[in-house]
């Protein structure tokens, strides 16, 4: 007899095993099915920030809020140090038109609840002397925050474990069948049937093709980002910090015709986050390449030279590693959390593009709440999958 589920989880990347810690918490019978290892995709190849500031006002900032007051009580019920800080963030501004739009951004930030405010040039070098003299102001939340996305998925792994969840690493999903409404019959490349009354698409950059198990097209890409991990150092400032040009270039794309077409066309946005081991990690690109993984030495070199227009400090670090990982990228810019409404029992949570760290803990919560058929307190209408007509 086939083993049967009350829910089975594609994907072993942090939305999936968001999703089976929720799931487990409720007396679900869950499995997780991983085509290689846990993490093997984005949710190891990124930084850690929980960055408010850079999220779009509306839907994006409201759930960032909400999924950051789920961290502060993950970090009392998960098994492990999940290393959370609230170190705070600053939005480096170089410009007069940058803090124009910036004034605009944080006026809107504000009005949904976001404690951020802006700081003129004296009062940027009084907080950070190690910021370059060429900065003109900056952003300051003090509510911008990180985590070791590594132990979070420790975390969820051994807790849910614990309370029942079965993992099958290396069992990619091949075929996906539906025998009438909530019952589904899910087929791995090593021959194994599972059966279930639900099932999440959490596969990532990959979701598309776990979609299309079911004839459908989910408009998700691999955005690649490639990261410099640098030695560890003692902190550049009490914050983690950001450029301001991407952030505005996103609100306004005229502003692109201001910057180096190189940084442009590999979407250079300056990020930098320390961890607790003292590594600060530099960011990043965001090029639509496939599935390419590889590291290049241009854009190394550009990251490295914002690094250090922000920071002449860090012009003798070493940088000790880099690597490369691919955002799931949905086209409109709005991850997929909810139900397929043609098809009753099969779930999409994915295309959380660089928010899934984030946003980890209110999507497994609120695909858990959705599946248990429970009212959740906030509306995410606008991340349904019911937007693309399926
Ligand atoms: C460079 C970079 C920096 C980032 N920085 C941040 C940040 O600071 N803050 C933030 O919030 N987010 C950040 N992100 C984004 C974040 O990493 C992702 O949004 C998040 O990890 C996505 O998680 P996921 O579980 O959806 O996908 P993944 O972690 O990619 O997991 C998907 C899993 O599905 C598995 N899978 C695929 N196909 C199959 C199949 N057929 N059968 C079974 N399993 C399958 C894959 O092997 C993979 O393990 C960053 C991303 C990058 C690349």
């Amino acid at each position: 007899m086939r083993e049967h589920f009350d829910v089975i989880v594609i994907g072993g990347g942090i939305i999936g095993l968001s999703c089976a810690y929720y799931l487990t918490q409720e007396g679900k019978k869950t499995l997780l099915l991983e085509k290689g290892e846990l993490g093997e995709g984005a949710s190891t190849s990124c930084d850690d920030m929980i960055f408010l500031q850079s999220k779009k006002p509306g839907i994006m900032l409201t759930s960032a809020l909400e999924s950051l007051r789920m961290y502060e009580k993950l970090v009392a019920d998960l098994p492990v140090d999940l290393e959370f800080e609230s170190r705070g963030g600053m939005v480096l501004i170089e410009s007069e038109a940058q803090l124009s739009h910036m004034q605009e951004f944080v006026r809107k930030q504000q009005a949904l609840g976001l404690e951020v405010e802006l700081l003129e040039q004296r009062e940027v070098r009084k907080r950070n002397p190690l910021i370059s003299s060429h900065v003109l102001a900056s952003t300051y939340s003090s509510k911008d925050s990180q985590v070791n996305p590594l132990q979070v998925m420790r975390g969820f792994v051994k807790e849910s474990t614990t309370q029942g969840l079965i993992i099958k690493r290396k069992s990619p999903v091949t075929s996906l069948e539906s025998s009438g409404p909530f019952h589904w019959k899910v087929n791995t490349a090593g021959g194994d049937t599972y059966e279930s009354e639900f099932v999440i698409n959490a596969a990532g950059a990959w979701a598309p093709q776990i979609a299309a198990l079911t004839d459908i097209k989910l408009p998700i890409r691999p955005k690649r980002g490639q990261i410099a991990v640098t030695e560890a150092i003692p902190a550049l400032g009490k914050t983690n910090f950001w450029s301001a040009d991407y952030i505005v270039m996103k609100l306004s794309p005229d502003f692109a015709k201001e910057r180096d077409p190189l940084l442009n066309s590999l979407g250079i946005g300056l990020s930098m986050s320390q961890a607790q081991s003292g590594n600060y990690f530099l960011g990043g690109t965001r090029e639509y390449v496939g599935f390419d993984k590889v590291v290049t030495r241009t854009a190394l070199r550009l990251i490295l030279k914002e690094a250090v227009r922000f920071f002449p400090a860090l012009e003798k670090t070493h940088i000790i590693r880099t690597f490369s990982g691919f955002r799931p990228a949905p086209d409109d810019g709005k991850p997929f959390m909810g139900s397929v409404p043609s098809q009753p029992g099969l779930f999409i949570a994915a295309g959380h593009e660089g928010d899934g760290i984030a946003l980890a803990p209110l999507t497994g919560y609120a695909l858990t709440q959705m599946i248990l058929n429970k009212p959740l307190s906030y509306d995410l209408t606008e991340l349904s999958p019911a937007r693309l007509g399926l």
